[in-house]
């Protein structure tokens, strides 16, 4: 699915469930930020959190949503819930999440302090598989609700799978690192995913470079 059918498609899905009067934030597109983004996003988990559009509507046990700081201005995005995540129904909560919140730290932020993180996919796909374009297709326009209502000022992608299915390209990750992507108005950079950095620590200094550079992004 190329930039305009997600766009076609994140509108039918706003009108399915707000029917004719479609509503785009007019500040969609800035970070002047939503000071009712903690109550519109609670609102729009309930409304999308029983979604069975794909089939791992039916063997999730949790949607996962998304968790943080919704005021925050950076937001981070994987691609899909592990064990944990759809036993709990929180983002990035194994043992990479917890590497994450090690990496958070150190350019001091947190989920409770300028983060929100969330994934492509809300659901669990069976055996931790890649996701398949189909479930993209149903999914992604959940995610741009998110960022309509966070605003945030970066996306960081973790790691290839998300990288590549927000930019709807087939590149290794090390094309898409080091470089400021746009996704629908937002800059989008491209690192690596926690889970790997446990795989192998060679790539951690890569990955503190590209977090300083999210940090003076953010800063300034
Ligand atoms: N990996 C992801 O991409 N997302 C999670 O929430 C957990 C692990």
């Amino acid at each position: 699915m190329d930039k305009s059918e997600l766009l076609v498609s994140y509108l039918k899905q706003t009108e399915e469930l707000f029917g004719n009067e479609l509503y785009i934030s007019k500040a969609s597109n800035s970070h002047e930020k939503n000071i009712n983004a903690k109550s519109d996003l609670e609102k729009y988990f309930l409304e999308i959190s029983e979604c069975q559009k794909c089939a791992l509507g039916a063997t999730r046990n949790k949607f996962v949503f998304g968790g943080g700081d919704p005021q925050a201005n950076l937001l981070l995005v994987g691609e899909a819930p592990g064990a944990e995540e759809d036993r709990l129904g929180e983002p990035f909560v194994g043992r990479a999440g917890k590497l994450l919140d090690k990496i958070l730290k150190a350019i001091d932020r947190s989920r409770t302090k300028d983060v929100y993180i969330c994934n492509v996919l809300k659901c669990r796909p069976p055996n931790n598989r890649d996701p398949l374009a189909s479930e993209v297709e149903q999914c992604e326009p959940y995610l741009l609700k998110q960022i309509e209502i966070m605003r945030p000022k970066l996306i960081v992608a973790l790691g290839r799978v998300a990288g590549k299915t927000l930019l709807k390209v087939e590149q290794p990750l090390k094309e898409m690192r080091g470089k400021l992507h746009d996704y629908f108005g937002t800059p989008l950079i491209v690192t690596y995913h926690p889970a790997a950095l446990l795989r192998n620590s060679n790539f951690k200094p890569a990955t503190w470079e590209d977090f300083k550079w999210i940090k003076s992004i953010l800063d300034n």
